[in-house]
């Protein structure tokens, strides 16, 4: 027997069209590519993306078709999201951090039609655009005033779409299980992966991100992405913060310390979000300028591994609750969160700080399991660690054109290629990347773990540990640091500084001092690059073996 209920379609043009008849004067404040802060609200927005979507539709663009944005994070780039999904054409969101080879490779794979850009990447689209024939048409997203002077053919400025045509426009009619956004993945091995979202599976992923035990948004807050719209769908936050009517504070092209704290004060930030790299710049701000932040409540942080020392000095100096999150592009992003569960709020600060330090729990919609190499399940005891495993409404089925299969089983389980531990309560612990774990005499250390203790001294900036080649260990860790600005450490304060911190047999053989350590276009650590830098390292506990 079925129930007798509607069968109302997850369409995600539905939740601009709720942001607008019910949270209409909310405002979404942008500072703007051109440089003003810019004002509108949900009602503008929603008549804006139906003129993109009729401008759009006028031109022949259809169901399917994969429209590119290379932006930041908005006004017009929301309009555009969600007038391009009012049609059931797919925004395809391009990684600006990418090299222009890789963004050739991928608007090409993904066969765009259209690509929708931020002025501050004229000169980079200029040099693409020879190279992807696909794309027909290229918006530039400001003002014919403001209209970039490079090489770029078909070229229109987004306020021209605009007042080609009226609001008048009938979103599109379309199964919910209908391609939405796309977005590639370099995490995986081989070429970049793409990840395709279905209308369904972001707004459920925007009903779980809301969840008062998850990010917790309500009406009443003021919400700032610093994470990109082009990183994993900002975080589920252009979706969810429409379904609440939180007001949305976009920061455009300008995510340095300064800008975003400003941002936080003036406009009120109660919850914010971004990866660690761009807290580490906001807190040292902060504490040179003795700004504090008297409106923020939440500070999500995830992407990789938040510090310690860092989530201590959101929360003691400055009154802000850090809830740390993991995720994955393939999972739309979000995966587990760090809130604290019943009773765990009475416990001493430090052992609250040992919660919250794990990657979190999972909200109902993801699944979790860790097992060993035979694919043997592992007990959930905080202790056991094994290549971790997920599946639900919001994780990726599959790759974009069928690649990448081995990461799928015929379950449904897609192997996140973390190595992580499950505890009794239901907290995750990521250990490492698969590829990144360090093998020593059989038995894995956690590099994620001693990088963030070693980030807890006063003098480090960055810190990240690979394996180097051992002859009688295999592998032993390398510590490798870049130091604050004006500050000093020698190895031996650093070796004693994680004394007793980590067990013997984890402690770095050696400390190198670097200028820099070199990311990936999502922020994390390329260790990679750094494996291959000090390939050839050899440790001074060689010589004394
Ligand atoms: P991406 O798809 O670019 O978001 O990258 C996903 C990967 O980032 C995950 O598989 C993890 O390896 C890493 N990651 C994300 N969040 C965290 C976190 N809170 N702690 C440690 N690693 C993380």
């Amino acid at each position: 027997m079925l129930g007798q209920m509607q069968d109302w379609p997850l369409l995600v043009h539905k939740l601009i069209d709720h942001a607008a008849l019910y949270h209409g004067d909310r405002e979404v404040v942008t500072r703007s590519v051109e440089g003003p802060i810019h004002r509108t609200n949900y009602r503008q927005i929603h008549g804006r993306a139906k003129r993109i979507a009729k401008a759009l539709d006028r031109r022949g663009f259809q169901l399917g078709d994969r429209i590119g944005t290379l932006a930041w994070n908005t006004w017009r780039h929301l309009e555009t999201w969600y007038g391009i999904a009012g049609i059931g054409a797919v925004y395809h969101t391009l990684n600006p951090r990418l090299f222009p080879e890789q963004l050739v490779y991928i608007a090409n794979h993904a066969e765009d039609r259209a690509l929708f850009f931020d002025i501050t990447f004229a000169d980079i689209v200029a040099k693409i655009a020879p190279k992807i024939p696909s794309i027909k048409l290229y918006v530039a997203m400001t003002d014919r005033e403001h209209l970039p002077k490079a090489d770029i053919p078909n070229l229109v400025a987004y306020e021209d779409l605009i007042a080609e045509g009226d609001d008048d426009f009938t979103w599109k009619d379309f199964d919910e299980n209908t391609a939405c956004g796309l977005c590639y993945t370099s995490g995986t091995t081989g070429n970049p992966k793409g990840v395709l979202y279905s209308h369904r599976s972001n707004v459920l992923h925007g009903f779980i991100a809301g969840q008062a035990d998850a990010m917790g948004l309500r009406n009443v807050d003021s919400i700032l992405p610093v994470v990109p719209m082009f990183h994993a769908n900002a975080w589920a936050l252009a979706f969810a913060a429409p379904m609440t009517g939180a007001k949305l504070v976009m920061p455009g092209a300008k995510l340095d310390g300064p800008s975003i704290c400003e941002l936080l004060t003036t406009e009120k930030v109660t919850m914010t979000a971004a990866v660690p790299t761009v807290w580490l710049a906001a807190l040292q701000y902060l504490e040179q300028s003795g700004t504090m932040l008297p409106h923020l409540k939440r500070v999500l942080i995830g992407g990789s591994a938040c510090p310690r020392s860092m989530i201590e000095t959101f929360e003691k100096k400055y009154g802000v609750q850090v809830v740390h999150a993991w995720g994955m592009t393939e999972m739309s992003p979000l995966g587990t969160l760090g809130t604290l569960k019943v009773g765990m709020d009475e416990l001493p600060y430090e052992k609250q700080l040992d919660y919250k330090c794990k990657q979190g729990h999972a909200p109902f919609g993801v699944e979790m399991k860790i097992v060993n190499d035979e694919n043997d399940e592992l007990p959930r005891d905080g202790k056991a660690f094994g290549r971790l495993k997920v599946r639900g409404p919001c994780i990726a089925k599959g790759y974009f054109r069928g690649e990448g299969k081995d990461a799928f089983d015929e379950d449904d389980w897609f192997d996140t290629g973390d190595v992580a531990t499950l505890d009794a309560q239901g907290y995750m612990t990521i250990t490492d990347r698969a590829k990144d774990v360090i093998k020593s005499g059989g038995e894995w250390i956690s590099t994620i773990e001693i990088e963030n203790l070693a980030v807890g001294h006063p003098a480090v900036a960055e810190a990240a540990v690979i394996g180097v080649r051992h002859p009688k260990w295999d592998e032993r860790p390398l510590l490798v640091i870049v130091l604050k600005k004006d500050q000093n450490a020698t190895k031996e304060d650093l070796l004693k500084y994680l004394t007793g911190r980590i067990a013997k047999w984890w402690m770095p053989d050696d400390v190198v001092f670097v200028d820099e350590i070199p990311h990936t276009a999502t922020g994390k650590i390329q260790k990679i690059i750094l494996r291959q830098r000090f390939g050839d390292y050899r440790l001074p506990t060689i010589a004394a073996e």
